[in-house]
């Protein structure tokens, strides 16, 4: 295994990776052995672990373009990547159950994919999530003690030392958000006074329980950000064997029969197809995988008719599943301007929404500067304030995308259908009420002036904030999910129900979102897959 630190940062590798990777773009083959769709969180850990093996030559396709643009260098500036060309712009259809608004559902587009565009936040998810994964898959490998165990090989942990929980000797450099703002401390101070735990780190012994309250662990090094590209595909990007290809879309996936045997992709208005000797591994995010499956006949049977899709294998679960963390951000004023220091958001809190739950249902993580969505953003939001993105971590809502149309260039329809389940608004309730009991409470008193939303409300006025001011997480999953029932997509080593050779690994696989945010989730799923693949090929 390799696992030098980053020779991306030294100027010699860069030149001769780069170099490298024009020799292949350059050459591009009729077929290779496999063919990795999407270098985004899990993409970029498959690509790379395959290529690894020197007798395995990998294509990795991305749609979007590079990562060294300073907006997805500098971590204060993730916010500007959103609506840009690194973003793929999802709008959500309306919902009812919001007032009928239209959400934006941000996915990175580029190398890295979400990885590069997103808060850094790293969280490992909850050891009920796991267990619940093995459950689904009846594997015990996808239980919680085996994803322990490899986010402990994949990590560079830079925090105290900790040997049950936390490895050295990865290739994902984790590290506490450095020398955090007086806001996050305040947090932890709030929590204590409530009465919830606080922690050295959120990725422990607190996601083993009820939860808590820590200052956040981030992908960052040297004040830049570390995505999962970076940690895993750069570093081996000057190797013979790994073809990264960007600005190529793939369009769908070619069979014989129900065995994959490449993918057609449109590249600088050429559409064309390469060969995979082996497999096929699609790991284009939540939207576009299942979109990718539909297209190329692998979903619900009258789904695919309706569009004249000829059918290659009936799977009813794609696209279902669609899950979501739902957030609401409530807000108040500072008292004297502070500037938001790393990613703006170095605070993270779970917890729950009733007492006899065993594991948390709400998450919370604080952001330095006001975040209102489209609706709140009318009640009027300071020059100088603080969010607390307050959310649902295990709603029971669920969504779908569908095809609009069989044109691959035509947008997914996509009903998030946030909120739909009642067992959420009275979650949300709870999830509000400890918000501001947070916010209003002693330890925010030397920086706050004052709370501005949402205040107090009578219930109807409670439940209309929830609605109003509902924004996504932007954590996607769910929608090709692993399991054994009908509804599945994929079994336990994330291979497609009935058909050879294709493989799912991203955040689509995961049979519930996990209680957090799910790059950390992605980045297990890609391992897995991985794993999976290399001992069925004698890797
Ligand atoms: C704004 C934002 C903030 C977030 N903050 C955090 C955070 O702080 N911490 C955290 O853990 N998670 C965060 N997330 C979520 C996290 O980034 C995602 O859950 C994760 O990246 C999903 O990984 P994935 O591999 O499923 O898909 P992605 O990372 O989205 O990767 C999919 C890749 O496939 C490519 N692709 C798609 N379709 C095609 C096609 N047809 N052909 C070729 N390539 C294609 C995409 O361009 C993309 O690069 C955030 C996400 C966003 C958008």
């Amino acid at each position: 295994m390799i696992t030098e630190a980053f020779p991306g940062q030294d100027s010699d590798f860069a030149r001769r990776a780069r170099e490298n990777q024009s020799r292949l773009n350059a050459d591009l083959k009729r077929s290779y052995d496999f063919i990795v769709c999407g270098a985004g969180s899990s993409g970029s850990v498959v690509a790379r672990r395959l290529a690894e093996n020197s007798n395995a030559e990998v294509l990795l396709i991305e749609a979007g373009g590079g990562d060294e643009a300073e907006s997805v260098i500098d971590p204060a500036l993730w916010p500007t990547n959103l609506g840009s060309e690194r973003d793929w712009g999802f709008q959500a259809e309306p919902n009812p159950h919001l007032g009928g608004r239209e959400l934006s559902m941000s996915m990175g587009k580029g190398l890295g994919g979400g990885s590069s565009i997103n808060v850094m936040v790293w969280a490992r998810g909850h050891k009920s999530d796991w267990d619940h994964f093995a459950a689904e898959a009846g594997d015990a490998g996808w239980g919680y003690e085996s994803v322990l165990d490899i986010y402990r090989r994949i990590e560079n942990w830079q925090g105290a030392s900790d040997a049950r929980f936390r490895g050295t000797d990865g290739p994902v450099w984790v590290q506490p958000a450095h020398d955090p703002h007086p806001l996050a401390h305040a947090l932890l101070d709030a929590a204590r006074e409530q009465g919830i735990p606080t922690f050295g780190s959120p990725n422990g012994a607190m996601m083993e329980g009820p939860g808590g309250g820590a200052i956040t662990d981030m992908l960052v090094r040297d004040g830049r950000r570390q995505s999962l590209y970076r940690a895993y595909v750069h570093p081996v990007s000057d190797r013979p064997n790994l073809t990264i290809v960007t600005g190529a879309h793939v369009r769908r996936i070619l069979f014989d029969r129900r065995r994959a045997t490449g993918v057609e992709i449109e590249k600088d208005g050429r559409i064309f197809s390469i060969g995979a000797r082996s497999e096929v591994i699609l790991s284009t995010g939540a939207i576009n995988t299942p979109k990718l499956l539909m297209l190329s006949g692998i979903g619900e049977r009258a789904e695919l008719e309706r569009l004249s899709i000829p059918v290659v294998q009936n799977l009813a679960g794609v696209g279902r599943n669609m899950q979501d963390h739902v957030s609401f951000g409530c807000m108040w004023e500072l008292s004297r301007p502070m500037a938001p220091r790393n990613s703006g958001s170095e605070a993270t809190l779970y917890w729950k929404s009733r007492a006899d739950l065993d594991a948390p249902d709400l998450l919370f993580c604080q952001v330095e500067f006001p975040v209102p969505s489209e609706r709140t953003a009318a009640l009027g939001v300071p020059d100088h304030g603080w969010t607390m993105f307050a959310g649902l971590a295990q709603p029971e809502s669920r969504g779908r995308v569908r095809l609009r149309d069989a044109d691959p260039a035509k947008p997914m329809v996509i009903d998030a259908n946030m909120l739909s389940d009642p067992a959420d608004i009275e979650a949300a309730r709870a999830c509000v009420k400890l918000c501001r009991d947070l916010g209003n409470g002693e330890a925010f008193k030397p920086f706050v002036k004052g709370e501005v939303m949402p205040r107090d409300r009578d219930d109807a006025g409670l439940d209309a904030f929830i609605r109003d001011s509902a924004v996504t997480y932007w954590h996607q999953c769910g929608t090709a999910k692993m399991g054994q029932d009908d509804m599945s997509v994929v079994d336990t080593s994330l291979s497609v129900h009935g058909i050879e050779r294709l493989r799912i690994a991203d955040g689509s696989i995961m049979p519930r979102v996990t209680t957090g945010n799910t790059q950390a989730p992605c980045a297990i799923i890609g391992e897995q897959a991985a794993a999976r693949i290399r001992a069925d090929h004698g890797l």
